[in-house]
C-alpha cells in the first residue's frame, strides 16, 4: 500500500489512487476552512456545516466503493494474499513536516492539505482491509498481514538491505546486486516472501 499508487501487487499490478477521492478530499480542505471562518449561529455557518458533512460522506461512498473494487479484483485473482499490517505501516508514512527550529513543527496550508489527505488515505486503507478480509473469508481466501519494516529498501533479489537501495520513491535499485525494479513492486514481493514464511512458520508449530 502506498501514496503514489493505493496498492501495488508483487505481480506489478498497480491500483492507484482514485482521483475523484483526492478531488473530494481537496473540496474538503477548503470547506471546512470555510467553516472555521463562518460566525457562530450564523445562516452562512449553517450552511457551510450541510456542505461539510455532504462532502464527508461522498468521500465515504467514494472510498467503500474503491474498496470494493480493490478488493474484489484480488479475491478473483488470488488464492492467497499478504499485506501490511496498518497498524505498522501507518507509522512509517507520515508525511515529512518542517522544524520551525524552536523543537516544534512549521504549520502551513500544503502540510495541513497533505495531512488530510493522508488521513483520508489512511482510512481508505483500513476501509479497504476490512472490505477484503471480509471477502476473502467468505470466499476461502487466505489473508496474511506482516511487519512491512525494510520491506521497501531490502532487495527482494539477494537480501541486502540499505537506505541506498532506494533511489527514488519510485526507483529500486540494490547496490549489491544490481537489481533494478519499481520500488512497489519490489517491496511487494518481500511482503509476499514475509507473508510466506509466517505461514510456514505457522506450520511448523
Ligand atoms: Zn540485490
Amino acid at each position: 500500500m502506498g501514496v503514489a499508487s493505493f496498492l501495488t501487487t508483487s505481480d506489478g499490478e498497480q491500483v492507484g489512487n482514485p482521483r475523484h477521492l483526492a478531488a473530494s478530499a481537496g473540496k474538503l480542505a477548503t470547506a471546512q476552512r470555510d467553516l472555521a471562518r463562518k460566525k457562530r449561529g450564523s445562516k452562512r455557518r449553517r450552511k457551510a456545516i450541510a456542505r461539510v458533512a455532504a462532502l464527508h460522506s461522498k468521500v465515504r461512498r467514494q472510498r467503500l466503493d474503491g474498496a470494493h473494487k480493490a478488493a474484489n479484483a484480488l479475491i478473483r485473482g488470488y488464492d492467497m494474499i499478504v499485506h501490511e499490517d496498518l497498524r505498522i505501516a501507518n507509522m512509517t508514512k507520515r508525511p515529512a513536516q518542517k522544524p520551525d527550529g524552536e523543537g516544534g513543527f512549521l504549520p502551513n496550508r500544503a502540510a495541513a492539505k497533505a495531512g488530510l489527505n493522508k488521513s483520508i488515505l489512511d482510512a481508505s486503507w483500513g476501509v479497504f482491509l476490512t472490505v477484503l478480509a471480509h471477502k476473502a473469508e467468505s470466499a476461502g481466501r487466505e489473508l496474511i498481514a506482516v511487519n512491512p519494516a525494510h520491506t521497501s529498501r531490502t532487495c527482494a533479489r539477494c537480501g541486502h538491505c540499505a537506505k541506498e537501495n532506494r533511489l527514488t520513491q519510485a526507483e529500486f535499485a540494490c547496490t549489491a546486486c544490481g537489481h533494478a525494479a519499481h520500488a512497489d513492486v519490489n517491496a511487494a514481493k518481500n511482503i509476499l516472501r514475509a507473508g510466506l514464511a509466517l505461514r510456514r512458520a505457522a506450520e511448523a508449530a
